[in-house]
């Protein structure tokens, strides 16, 4: 058998050098690594031994013998612990260049290209309350509905009333539609025995607008009073505009499944970003940070320096809030997406905001992009915004052929980002700057936007 530096159950004190991207401290013992939850980079901590793995372990602080000047001490043990704001003990200006270092990090371990400008990231005045957007299970404790989040890598519901990152607003209206739940006697969902009804609640309310949608998402499609409950929701919540049952039958930790049943009002809502309105449904996706996600847009306009006669690709176009924001400064928007129902947003979005250059398709971006280079179309900016797994080869390779003027990617992964950008590099494009866009503070959740010229 290996031999290890530490054992399971150790006991013994240990220096903080560093932070992983997922914000655990890191201490090296002869070269090993373990992974400390809520230790931080230059603490010392009497730590012990919880797995002793292959290549790292992990162990729990049992003391602090020296603080970081960056800890915040008011932090909420649960919202570590669960990963709800795995950064919250860490003062927010630590935080930023935390962000700020991943980039840079990956930048010169993955792509290869120390010298790139990493800008410093753009944070918000108050870093809190800010999610527009909550996705909270539901399970059954002492013979009550509980919400609240799972301990780290585990599904041990841990009860939370304040969410700390999520509208106020919200949070409260999480506890009054369980109280309406629970005075119906709707059961809760049990992960283990796959039984019982109430997977999870899902609440969305516009930042502008202040609509909201609250969907619960069941595990059977028949719902005894849906309908009056939906009801009992929008009277005792007056900014509720649609209470929408998601049917998810599967063993799963995909939180929507594939049907939807309205209970109750218009099935989405709207809301306002730069200026524009947006049709929201339940299964599209919009950015969950309203202020910042219009702070990350307009750096992302910035660096594209659009003229009237351009031609623009908004590849990963979601409910079109890049092309339809910018569609009144360029001659014509193409945008693609693979969710049906966000690209009939987009096809919404585009006529409530009276904008009729805008061509929005369903598609996968890698087969579309290859088509549109093969049909000729000759876009003078592409704008991506990929979900975390980056861009697909066949969508580069596409998008190289077309030969645009300039690349603006818009990136929630900078491992991926910097992956991206050197086969970008490969092929004649080089990256300019990186502006890192704090949309998830308190979360080691990086975004970023990179220009690129040919
Ligand atoms: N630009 C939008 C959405 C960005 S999120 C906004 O800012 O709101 C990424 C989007 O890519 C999601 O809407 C997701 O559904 C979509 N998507 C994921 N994989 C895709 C693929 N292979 N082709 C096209 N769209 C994809």
């Amino acid at each position: 058998m290996k031999e290890y530096p530490v054992k399971k159950n150790q006991e013994l004190t240990v220096t903080v050098t560093d932070l992983s991207h997922e914000g655990m401290g890191i201490a090296k013992v002869d070269n090993y690594l373990l992974f400390i939850e809520n230790a931080l980079p230059q603490e010392v901590v009497k730590i012990k031994v919880l797995k002793v793995g292959n290549k790292f372990g992990f162990a729990k602080v049992l003391s602090y013998e020296e603080k970081s000047s960056a800890r915040v001490e008011t932090a909420n043990e649960d919202l570590l612990r669960t990963g709800i704001a795995p950064l919250s003990h860490l003062q927010y200006e630590s935080q930023l260049l935390f962000k700020q270092e991943q980039v840079a990090n990956n930048m010169r371990k993955i792509a290869g290209m120390p010298d790139v400008p990493v800008l410093p990231a753009i944070g918000m005045a108050k870093p809190e309350h800010y999610r527009n957007k909550a996705q909270i299970p539901v399970r059954k404790i002492d013979g009550k509905l509980a919400t609240g989040f799972y301990r780290k890598n585990s599904h041990d519901m841990i009860p939370i009333d304040d969410f700390y990152i999520q509208d106020e607003v919200i949070d409260k209206a999480i506890i009054k539609v369980r109280e309406i739940l629970e005075r119906f006697g709707v059961k809760a969902y049990n992960e283990t025995a796959h039984e019982g009804f109430l997977r999870h609640i899902v609440i969305r309310r516009g930042h502008y607008s202040h609509e909201m949608m609250v969907v619960l998402v069941t595990r059977k499609a028949k719902f005894f009073k849906g309908e009056t409950i939906a009801s009992v929701i929008a009277e005792e919540l007056p900014e509720v505009v649609s209470v929408i049952q998601n049917i998810n039958e599967e063993r799963t930790n995909v939180i929507l499944g594939n049907q939807e049943v309205v209970l109750y009002g218009k099935g989405y809502i709207e809301d306002r970003l730069l200026g524009k309105t947006f049709r929201i449904s339940a299964p599209s996706f919009y950015q969950v940070n309203t202020q910042q996600a219009e702070v990350l847009y307009e750096t992302a306009f910035d660096f594209a320096q659009l003229k009237p006669e351009d031609v623009v690709i908004d590849a990963y176009s979601g409910i079109g809030t890049i092309g339809l924001s910018v569609a009144d400064r360029v001659d014509h928007v193409y945008g693609v997406e693979s969710i049906p129902e966000a690209v009939a947003d987009a096809k919404i979005n585009a006529e409530i905001n009276g904008i009729k250059n805008t061509t929005y398709l369903v598609g996968k971006a890698e087969k579309v992009m290859t088509q549109w280079a093969r049909e000729g179309l000759k876009p003078d900016v592409i704008f991506v915004d990929p979900p975390r797994k980056g861009l697909d080869a066949r969508f580069i390779e596409a998008a190289v052929t077309v030969a645009p003027k300039r690349i603006v990617y818009v990136s929630c992964n900078p491992a991926t980002l910097a992956r991206d950008l050197k086969l970008f590099g490969e092929q004649g494009y080089t990256t300019k700057k990186i502006q890192p866009v704090d949309l998830f503070p308190q979360t080691y959740h990086v975004e970023a936007v990179a220009l690129l010229e040919k």
